[in-house]
């Protein structure tokens, strides 16, 4: 995908000294990279957004009808909080490398702070806070990257993307609605 400053001003921090607020930086040959700032941005959304899912009484969590992009209207039904929070885990795991997955797990899946984490894993203080950017990083551009389904932005993981459905809806090929009849 390609980042546009559109999308990088809004989770830009203003202070930056990389990218001064605008959320891009300029690579080799003029190519444009999200900053760091913006990445961790991102992780940090999602990482609120899971911590909101199950802290919320899981019990009573509800089950939505989703309408599916494309020509099938039938939608899918599905428990968003679940599927979020289990998504942002899976993809965690499966990006990270095992020592990354440690501290990934130790502090933000079990919400350790650096000193119970440093002791657990044998780190001091600089090496674990350079590793959590680093995961902070990884996972926030993974997070945004992913297809075909992004866990960010998060209302378009919650809802679907809203542009899909105005594309097909485009095409021309729209059926009339139909109301099921009984034959007479
Ligand atoms: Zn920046």
């Amino acid at each position: 995908m390609e980042w546009t400053r559109s999308e990088t001003l809004a989770h830009a921090a203003p202070g930056c000294n990389t990218c001064l607020g605008l959320g891009l930086r300029i690579g080799r040959n003029e190519t444009t990279h999200p900053c760091n700032c913006v990445l961790r941005a991102i992780f940090r959304a999602c990482f609120e957004h899971f911590r909101d899912c199950v802290s919320r009484e899981r019990y009573i969590s509800k089950v939505t009808l989703d309408p599916l992009p494309g020509k099938d209207r039938r939608g899918a039904w599905g428990r968003k909080s679940e599927e979020f929070s289990a998504d942002f885990c899976l993809i965690s795991k499966r990006t990270l490398t095992p020592p990354e997955y440690d501290i990934f797990k130790y502090h933000f899946l079990l919400g350790a702070d650096w000193k119970l984490c440093c002791r657990k894993l044998n780190m001091d203080r600089g090496n674990f806070f350079h590793a959590v950017y680093r995961i902070e990083q990884k996972l926030g551009r993974v997070f945004r990257e992913l297809e075909p389904y992004s866990l960010f932005p998060i209302d378009d993981y919650l809802h679907g993307p809203v542009k899909g459905v105005r594309s097909c809806l485009a095409e021309g090929d729209v059926a009339p609605v139909r109301p099921p009849l009984r034959a007479a």
